[in-house]
């Protein structure tokens, strides 16, 4: 009975377009739970599955072969059987992994002595890095209810991405000279002058050469003073190219086995020799969470998302971790029969380890004498303690909810031709603004209003039926948002087959 149940949903949703696949559940916590592949022929390792497991909750990344995968979840005296089926996407338009070495460089990163810092293992840290962004990205948009679309990665003959290793004509000493917005530009030329250069693709690259020298040893005090002692950083996304320095790359996993442990690594960075860019937190996972949400947040800017207050475009990007991990102490759904309402002692517990959570707890997790125990109707109050639970949907863990992508970026995600099937005979006519009204021949979907500096200020989206032909843009319908002594608006407008016009716009030149 049960088993039929967890079939019957997995049937739903079998199908996945991304080559990482995200699991997570409920079970209880009497239950030892493992999961492992079917059939043997595909002879994949052990440790090419990731699996998470608090009290309650577990969070399962399985990497996929193109067709059918078979698998058992095992828990208890329980074993479930599913299937998932992955089919690449065949879209024309996608990232481009691509690590930088200088041409008198042997392209090794900086990272403590214990890591393996080679460009091999560099590429292998970027590729699953990219992946589990990925699959974050497809997860989110399912949770906005939108299909669980994602930007596409080339990859090899195992479903690997592809990281390409591209020597660049400056030395170590001239690159390392370059600042910012100068380091983005000649990458930029340079990477468009290469071999590498394809006009389906967006670049997301990373420096080998970023060091940090802090030959004082004085600690620095705040991040500001860390940027001073790093050459070759940057984090910066516009156009056709993410650009990202490798200070903390040496946190990152190398392959799915790592994952656990490196997200747990509680280390606090040597600031003496290791830059340390962990959200002001510190420790060796941190930086790999806001190394991971960084990178995120600088291919969001490629993908024409401007700056949101909360998410991943605004600084929520830090707690990416949140979508990979469990929360254990304040998960406790599963107390059957004294349900507790979850103290706040208890929480600050957790959050006194792990800085910079806020305050939420599990509260909302379904209670167990609730007619509806994770997606799961019916199960009657006895089943529960022999009951699994597991979704392919990210929604069972609120934890997990506290990381996202705002609305609007959702809405433009869902209409860009990066995460379409792009047909060279879409309509390419961008829409317009004339007259105090947007118009688009091919259906307004989303009008986004931003301020001078690109931060968000409110959007309308329109999702039913081909979207609309023509909007009026009038002062009144604005003033509810619309900050004091504003002059001019950025106005971002996607319509149907992702053609975005962006236009900055006199506050003058639109009728009350
Ligand atoms: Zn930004």
């Amino acid at each position: 009975m049960l088993e039929n149940k967890l079939n019957r949903n997995f049937l739903k949703e079998s199908e996945i377009f991304h080559p990482l696949a995200f699991i997570e559940g409920i079970h209880n916590d009497l239950l030892d739970i493992r999961i492992e592949r079917k059939e043997q022929t595909h002879s994949i390792k052990r440790e090419d599955i990731y699996l998470t497991a608090g009290s309650t909750h577990f969070k399962v990344l399985l990497p996929l072969k193109c067709g059918d995968n078979s698998f058992i979840l095992h828990c208890g005296k329980h074993e479930i059987p599913f299937n998932l089926k992955y089919t690449a996407s065949v879209n024309k338009k996608f990232v481009r992994l691509v690590y930088i070495k200088c041409k008198d460089d042997d392209g090794q990163f900086q990272a403590p002595s214990e890591e393996n810092n080679s460009v091999s293992s560099a590429c292998s840290r970027i590729s699953l890095g990219a992946q589990l962004l990925q699959t974050f990205t497809a997860e989110k948009m399912k949770e906005q209810g939108f299909p669980a679309k994602t930007f596409h990665l080339e990859e090899d003959e195992n479903n690997k991405p592809i990281c390409y290793v591209f020597t660049s004509s400056l030395t170590v000493l001239e690159a390392q000279q370059l600042k910012g917005e100068a380091l983005w530009s000649h990458f930029a030329k340079e990477l468009m002058n290469s071999s590498l250069r394809n006009d389906n693709c967006k670049f997301l690259a990373f420096l080998s050469f970023t060091r940090y020298q802090n030959s004082n040893g004085i600690i620095p005090s705040n991040h500001s003073e860390v940027l001073d002692l790093v050459k070759g950083h940057v984090a910066l996304g516009a156009s056709g190219l993410a650009l990202l320095g490798t200070g903390c790359l040496h946190t990152w996993a190398q392959n799915l086995e790592e994952l656990k442990w490196r997200f747990n690594d509680n280390r606090k960075i040597n600031k003496k020799e290791l830059m340390d860019d962990s959200g002001l937190r510190g420790t060796h996972w941190a930086c790999y969470s806001t190394g991971l949400g960084a990178t995120l947040h600088e291919l969001g800017h490629t993908f024409d998302l401007g700056h949101s207050t909360y998410g991943i475009m605004g600084r929520g990007f830090d707690d990416i971790y949140k979508f990979f991990t469990v929360q254990d102490k304040c998960c406790q759904p599963n107390v059957q029969d004294d349900m507790k309402v979850i103290s706040k002692t208890s929480c600050t517990e957790v959050h006194n380890q792990v800085p910079l959570i806020k305050n939420l707890c599990w509260e909302t997790v379904t209670p167990p004498d609730s007619n509806t125990v994770a997606g799961f109707h019916g199960v009657s109050k006895s089943d529960y303690r022999d009951l699994v639970s597991l979704s392919t949907s990210s929604a069972i863990c609120q934890w997990s909810q506290e990381i996202f992508w705002s609305r609007s970026c959702a809405v433009l995600l869902n209409f860009h031709k990066w995460f379409n099937l792009f047909n060279p005979k879409d309509p390419t006519l961008l829409p317009n603004i004339s007259s105090n009204k947007a118009t688009s021949a091919h259906g307004i979907r989303l009008v986004e209003f931003r301020d001078k500096d690109s931060n968000y200020l409110h959007h309308w989206e329109f999702l039913r039926g081909d979207g609309l032909r023509e909007l009026p843009l009038h002062l009144s319908d604005m003033s509810s948002w619309l900050p004091e002594n504003t002059s001019m608006l950025k106005i971002i407008i996607a319509d149907s087959y992702g053609n975005i016009l962006k236009r900055d716009v006199s506050l003058k030149n639109l009728d009350v």
